[in-house]
């Protein structure tokens, strides 16, 4: 008997996550990817591999990481991060538009899926560099993030890929789907090219997880609005949304967040895509210690509104609605030890100064006058009665000002001080393409498409406006595996 074929389009997290689940119910499995191997991995390849995890307690933590050590888990409070919390912070940041049934699935399978990865040989560990604080020689874990991929995403890209050859998955690289083979019946393959002259691959089922469409200006432009053209991208250039336009062509349902984005501040000068020797270091996220300013000298958002991980996703967007779409973050000796790692890279544009009247005339297209008056202002509205704590939101706040900052705000005052000028970031697009909660694609009367199934940043209806850090990975690990289980079983 011919076992069923499936073919998976994409080789990011999502994909390959899709492709093993597929496996799993006996299927052959093809995996189309875009890029030539060297640069292989979509975004995925381009993240410090930071996983959103419901859990418990550290018990839960220690079988998902079955190398924590008793030393580690003496000297660290992992704490918990329940399923509730999780869930909470998925409607907080989306403003209550998360389609409840994918947030809540995404939120119930996110430990049990990040098992079954372990299971395939995805090494987990916990995440120190980024989100814990050493206090009173503890370390503390904070914003509900706790567990990464060892080898950040390369060693993702890495683990997923050895698991899916070893299965029998065949991977082609530099093999381009260009539509979906489809009649009134459903799905029944793809049209791909790779290498010439296009050829039809007919499968039984297809994933769809090529990624959403910010590598593509004009759809940027068409969909998220005016500027958006001029904004960098932080990750793979291959994902200009070939997928929600191969699925909305077969008839699916677009929805969600067209409009909006993942968009962080990120270095001026980087280049207009991802660059995988730099990775995610362009990425300039230890605002909240200091201060941004724009071209006026202005401030324009709080910096301290919430911990990074819940207004970075959102900032990218601020900075670009700015005069000349840059803004400089400012910060002074009192934290320049508290900068994360990537403030240190050799590609950053950075000034330094001893005075704050020098650093004014040092930073490129600012008004230094209006930055002077600003920065007078801000200083002298910081209230000083609460102690500052990186570690929790500590309410020392500024009072009075048209945008106050309203956690972790100090003056501004013992040189010398360091600025960083950065743009925005775009990381991926909140639009795409409908799916149940089997991962199958529904058309615009709101049935399944036969055959058809997508996963990860092409799906649209579980982020707006904003987003949890580590939950794309996340979704893409839930949502593919869900996807690949029902394609590998189509029509069995
Ligand atoms: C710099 C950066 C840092 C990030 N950090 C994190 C983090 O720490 N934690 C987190 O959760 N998220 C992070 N993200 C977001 C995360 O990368 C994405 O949410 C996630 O990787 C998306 O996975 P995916 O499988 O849907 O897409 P991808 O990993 O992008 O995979 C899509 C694949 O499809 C391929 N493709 C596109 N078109 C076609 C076509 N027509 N035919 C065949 N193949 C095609 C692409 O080449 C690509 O390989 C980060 C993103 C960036 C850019």
């Amino acid at each position: 008997m011919q076992s069923r074929k499936v073919i998976v389009v994409g080789a990011g997290n999502a994909a390959l996550c899709a492709a093993l689940a597929a496996r799993e119910q006996g299927a052959e499995v093809l995996v189309l990817e875009r890029a030539p191997e060297p640069l292989r991995g979509g975004n995925t390849a381009f993240t410090a591999g930071a996983m959103r995890v419901a859990y418990d307690g550290v018990e839960d933590l220690r079988r998902l990481m079955p190398d924590l050590t008793d030393e580690e888990i003496a000297r660290t409070d992992f704490g918990a991060y329940p399923a509730e919390s999780f869930l909470d912070d998925l409607a907080r940041v989306t403003e209550y538009r998360t389609d409840p049934d994918l947030a809540a699935l995404l939120v119930e399978r996110s430990m049990p899926t990040l098992r079954w990865m372990a299971g395939k040989g995805v090494r987990f560990v916990p995440i120190y560099g980024r989100q814990a604080f050493q206090v009173g020689g503890r370390f503390t874990f904070w914003g509900g993030l706790t567990v990464e991929a060892s080898g950040g995403g390369p060693g993702l890209v890495e683990a997923l890929t050895k698991a899916a050859e070893r299965e029998g998955v065949r991977i082609e690289y530099g093999a381009r789907a260009m539509s979906l083979l489809h009649d009134s019946g459903g799905v029944h393959g793809v049209t791909v090219r790779q290498d010439g002259p296009t050829r039809d691959e007919r499968a039984d089922a297809v994933v769809l997880a090529s990624g959403g469409f910010q590598a593509n200006t004009e759809m940027r432009t068409k969909y998220l609005g005016p500027a958006w053209d001029l904004a960098k991208v932080r990750g793979t250039k291959f994902n200009t949304g070939d997928g929600i336009r191969m699925a909305l062509e077969a008839g699916a349902s677009p929805v969600g967040n067209w409009s909006g984005c993942h968009a962080v501040g990120w270095e001026l000068n980087a280049p207009e895509f991802g660059d995988l020797s730099v990775g995610d270091n362009f990425q300039k996220h230890s605002y909240p210690w200091g201060i941004m300013v724009n071209a006026n000298g202005r401030r324009f958002v709080d910096e301290g509104a919430d911990f990074r991980n819940y207004t970075y996703a959102k900032y990218g967007r601020r900075i670009l609605e700015q005069p000349g779409h840059f803004a400089w973050q400012v910060f002074d000796q009192q934290v320049s030890h508290l900068l994360r790692d990537e403030y240190r890279i050799r590609q950053v544009t950075k000034v330094t100064a001893p005075t704050l009247e020098e650093l004014a005339r040092k930073l490129d297209g600012v008004d230094a006058d209006g930055f002077l008056t600003e920065l007078a202002a801000y200083n002298a509205a910081v209230g000083t009665d609460v102690p500052f704590n990186p570690n929790v939101k500590d309410g020392r706040r500024t009072h009075g000002l048209a945008v106050d900052k309203t956690n972790w705000a100090n003056r501004i005052e013992q040189g010398p001080f360091e600025a960083y000028a950065v743009t925005c970031g775009i990381t991926f697009t909140f639009g795409g393409v409908r799916i149940n909660t089997d991962a199958e694609v529904l058309d615009t009367d709101l049935s399944p498409i036969p055959g058809l199934y997508a996963a990860g940043e092409l799906v649209g209806g579980i982020f707006y406006f904003n987003y949890p850090g580590g939950s794309g990975l996340t979704n893409g690990s839930v949502f593919g595996r869900i996807a690949g289980t029902g394609a590998g079983a189509h029509g069995a």
